[in-house]
Parts: structure tokens; sequence; C-alpha cells
């Protein structure tokens, strides 16, 4: 509380380069690149509009990100969701996947967007998901509806921490569908590390009837 208190009175700085006005000054945002990661769901290699390879195999289809997470401004974009600047990182995360999105070289077809859930303990503390939020925008750009179709069944350790198989056995079975989905969804989340998320995500909706299920990420880990 006194952190968000502090925050609204002191002047703010940007948390990459130092200078006064806002927490992340429009030139330093100006440096993302933003014209995308595509990397094969499967075996995390390079792959045209991130489709999973011919002899590779997902439930997933396709995934894109904009930018990389291991540049140094996408991270800060990814903390910075945290007290007053979740709005504002939110929509910025937003923006970039719609345009990402709108581009030619995306190729997405899709009917819904729908954000990873967070487990309901987790938002309650938090009180937002950015996926959602990231969702939101990209959905109202794009014309169509973000719709929650999932919901995060149980509590899932960080994935950050964890290897290979741990990290697909943490979120295996984690997730559950709350309506029946169309046939194509695309999938929003702030950050991948690995796309085990994800797939998590794309088994519940394949078995619920999608036949196409495409994710976009604001950073690729
Ligand atoms: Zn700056
Ligand atoms: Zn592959």
């Amino acid at each position: 509380m006194i952190d968000v208190i502090l925050d609204r009175i002191l002047p703010q700085f940007c948390s990459v380069c130092g200078e006064e006005g806002s927490v992340l000054c429009f030139s330093c945002i100006s440096t993302i690149d933003v014209s995308g990661v595509f990397l094969c769901p499967d075996c995390d290699r390079p792959s045209p509009n991130g489709e999973v390879h011919v002899g590779c195999s997902s439930s997933l289809d396709q995934v894109v990100a904009v930018t990389s997470y291991a540049k140094s401004v996408a991270q800060h974009v990814v903390r910075l969701c945290k007290y007053d600047y979740i709005e504002m990182m939110g929509e910025k995360m937003g923006k970039m996947c719609a345009n990402l999105l709108g581009s030619p070289t995306s190729k997405l077809d899709f009917q819904v967007v729908v954000p990873v859930p967070l487990y309901k303990k987790r938002f309650a503390t938090r009180g937002f998901n950015q996926a959602e939020l990231i969702g939101k925008y990209v959905a109202d750009t794009l014309g169509v509806k973000c719709e929650d179709l999932l919901v995060r069944s149980r509590a899932t350790a960080r994935q950050v921490d964890m290897v290979g198989e741990d990290r697909r056995a943490n979120v295996k079975d984690a997730f559950s569908i709350i309506k029946k989905p169309p046939r194509r969804v695309i999938l929003v989340d702030d950050v991948a590390t690995t796309c085990s998320t994800l797939t998590s995500c794309a088994d519940v909706l394949r078995a619920a009837g999608c036949d196409y299920v495409s994710a976009v990420v604001f950073a690729k880990g």
C-alpha cells in the first residue's frame, strides 16, 4: 500500500534508462523488436509462421510471440505488470500482439480469443489476470470476442523454476473447459517459457471440439 501511495506522489522514472516522466519511456519501449518470434510449438525451433513442423506433433497448431523475453526491455514490460502499471502495460502488450496478428506474416484465422486463466487464489491475491487484459485488447482491436472458456482447476507451481518434463507434469490436466468453444481459437498469455502451459490448454480445447488452436504471447522465453 505504501508503495502504491509513494508511486503516485513521487515523480516516475523510466525503469530502463532512468529518464523522468514515465515508468517506461517512449524511446525505450520503441526499441522492442516487434517483428515476431516464430517457433514450432513442439520442438521450439524456428518454423514458418510458428506452425508445427511436418514430423513434429502438438495440440497447438501455431505459436507466435511479439518478441523474445531475453531482450531486457520486454522483461521490464512484463515485470511492470503490478500496482498502477498493469492497465498501461496490458494495453502496450495487447497493442503489440494485435499488430503482430494483424500483419500479413501471422496468417492467423480464429473466432475467439481465450486468455490463459490464473488459479482463483492467485487471481484473488493479484486482483487481475494480465493474459485477460492483453486478450481483451487483442479481441477489441481485431473485432472478435474474448471469452474465458477455460479455468485453471488446480494450483500450479511457477513454471520458470522448473525444467522440461517437470514443466509438462506441473500443468498436465490443470485446465478444464467451462463452455463449448468454436472451432478455431487463439490462446493469449503474456509470457511463454516453453509451450507447456499453452499445450495443456490446447489439449482441453481440442478434446472439447476445436480443430485449430493457435496462440499469441507477448514474449517467448
Ligand atoms: Zn527509457
Ligand atoms: Zn518442430
